[in-house]
């Protein structure tokens, strides 16, 4: 085996709260994301919020209680409400804005 990175399976480095309102994620491919916490709540993939949740969000549905890596593949959040939210490091990266990301031409277009 190599050690090359397969970019559909992404590996998160350093998972750290970024004041009060985001996550930073340094990925292990040496890219750096920043995910407000409302974005990650809204984009929510479990069965009940379907990756979409319009209006109104209550302060305490964007406020982080618990945040960690589940091994290599996947990331958790739970919700000072508490929801709990699981991103796979694929969907996770999916969601990065940052301009590098966001001018990705090969990049395709979703949503
Ligand atoms: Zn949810
Ligand atoms: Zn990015």
């Amino acid at each position: 085996m190599t050690t090359v990175l397969n970019p559909a399976r992404p590996k998160i480095k350093v998972l750290n709260e970024v004041g009060r309102y985001a996550i930073g994620v340094q990925w292990a491919d040496g890219h750096d994301s920043i995910y407000p916490l409302e974005n990650l709540r809204r984009r929510c993939p479990c069965v009940a919020c379907r990756g979409h949740i319009d209006g109104e969000l209550p302060p305490a549905s964007q406020r982080l209680k618990h945040l960690a890596r589940m091994g290599d593949s996947a990331m958790f959040i739970g919700w000072a409400d508490g929801h709990e939210t699981l991103y796979t490091n694929a969907q996770l990266r999916a969601l990065c804005r940052c301009a590098h990301c966001v001018a990705e031409p090969e990049r395709p277009i979703t949503g």
